[in-house]
């Protein structure tokens, strides 16, 4: 679709939204009223800046004065169809309540992503999220089906089972993090006695991490299973999957703009910035059809670059963005910031004899001291190399991210991953 069609739609969908908030959400209704703005003042996206930022406290607070949806529940609950929880790695939970409608988008714009992944009808994928409460549990199993895809809902854990099933079912995909296929590797050797490349896997849609746009991981899950990774974003309080990457893997493409109004802006001045080729910034999002809980700019915490706002290969026209992390996973430590991936980046010069695992223990808030767990191969590395080893990855960190930390290498039989409740792997713990 061309841009000022696009444009054209959105403009039309965010008028609907903001008659419809301000009929049925209370939440809206008092905010706006508040900060002086009425909503007929906005004649389109450009006066949209006018309006006040949403933040997760804020539905939090109107959760805990009205529960359990809050008041920015904009039906009666009657019309709830599904609920799901956010992780509340940040802090307490948020229930999501979606009505039919808003089941249907998840539908469509789910599958329009697994689409553009490389999936097609009749594939067969395997589903390994957690179900527990999580929107990438139950709630993408139905994106797959509504895209034709015959899916294996296996969650996470049984991993014997898992190899064993998705060797007989001859499956072409399957769903999960990045270090879920780590961790798989040695069982399908240890259980099939194959190779992971042997057991016909093309395509890994990655989800829930951000490691997989770091090169040289995305390279060695690959030549480990013979399979192509694409990457797949959403956030559960907006939409479960709205933008994924295509065969060219070139950012990830949004896939969903009638769905979705992206802004992006400076996170510490809230001014909006031009969408343009090499800019960074948070994305704001305002849910342009969503009925449930429909949501006003709201803040993502989700740090983005813009890396593309030519055509891409695939065809697709929009811009193109990348993923650092989400705002949880940064970590602040004497005045520098980092993400997990940008620290296991600057490491990976030491594969083959560090896996590329790590894990960082933040201690304190703010943070006293960082110690920085590494996996090491025990098959590669004579004890009398730890030491050197140790003093060259923490040398790294702080030549290439200018954090000084304290590496602890840690075998990798001895090696325990962290996992969220949602079943993500942790790679920052605060204690
Ligand atoms: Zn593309």
């Amino acid at each position: 679709m061309p841009k000022e069609e696009v444009v054209g739609l959105q403009e039309e969908n965010l008028r609907s939204l903001l008659t419809y908030v301000g009929r049925s959400s209370d939440f809206y209704k008092r905010k706006f009223e508040e900060s002086g703005m009425a909503m007929d003042h906005i004649k389109g996206i450009r006066d949209l800046s006018k309006l006040p930022f949403t933040t997760k406290d804020e539905l939090r607070l109107s959760q805990e004065r009205f529960p359990p949806f809050g008041d920015y529940l904009a039906v009666p609950a009657n019309q709830v169809r599904r609920i799901h929880r956010t992780a509340g790695t940040t802090g307490r939970p948020l229930y999501i309540a979606l009505t039919e409608k808003d089941i249907g988008a998840l539908c469509v714009s789910g599958a329009r992503c697994v689409w553009a992944a490389g999936i097609r009808p009749g594939d067969r994928v395997m589903h390994c999220f957690n179900f527990c409460l999580y929107m990438g549990g139950y709630s993408d199993i139905t994106f797959f089906e509504h895209a034709g895809v015959a899916v294996v809902p296996f969650g996470v854990g049984n991993s014997k089972l898992l190899v064993r099933t998705m060797k007989d079912v001859r499956a072409r995909a399957i769903y999960c993090t990045p270090s879920y296929l780590r961790i798989l590797s040695p069982l399908v050797k240890e259980e099939l006695g194959i190779e992971p490349r042997d057991l016909g896997l093309k395509i890994a849609i990655i989800s829930g991490e951000a490691g997989i746009q770091n090169p040289s991981y995305r390279e060695e899950i690959e030549n480990m299973w013979g399979l192509k990774t694409v990457d797949v974003y959403g956030m559960s309080d907006v939409l479960t999957a709205f933008a994924s990457e295509c065969e060219y893997r070139s950012g990830f493409h949004l896939l969903a703009p009638d769905y979705l109004l992206i802004e992006l802006i400076d996170p510490t001045t809230g001014e909006r910035k031009e969408i343009a080729d090499g800019e960074v910034g948070e994305f704001v999002y305002t849910t342009l059809q969503k009925e449930g809980q429909p949501l006003i700019r709201y803040r993502s915490g989700d740090a983005v670059k813009i890396v593309g706002t030519d055509r891409c290969g695939c065809g697709r026209t929009g811009f193109r963005f990348i993923v650092s992390g989400r705002s949880d996973e940064m970590l602040a430590y004497k005045g520098v910031k980092a993400f997990p991936i940008a620290i296991q980046d600057a490491i990976s010069v030491l594969k083959p004899d560090i896996t590329g695992e790590i894990q960082l223990i933040a201690k304190g808030m703010p943070v006293e001291s960082v110690t920085l767990k590494v996996e090491y191969e025990e098959l590669r590395v004579e004890s009398d190399r730890v030491e050197e080893m140790t003093t060259r990855i923490e040398d790294r960190v702080r030549q290439i991210n200018g954090m000084t930390v304290r590496v602890e290498l840690v075998a990798t039989k001895d090696w325990k991953p962290v996992f969220t409740q949602t079943g993500k792997i942790k790679k920052l713990i605060r204690v």
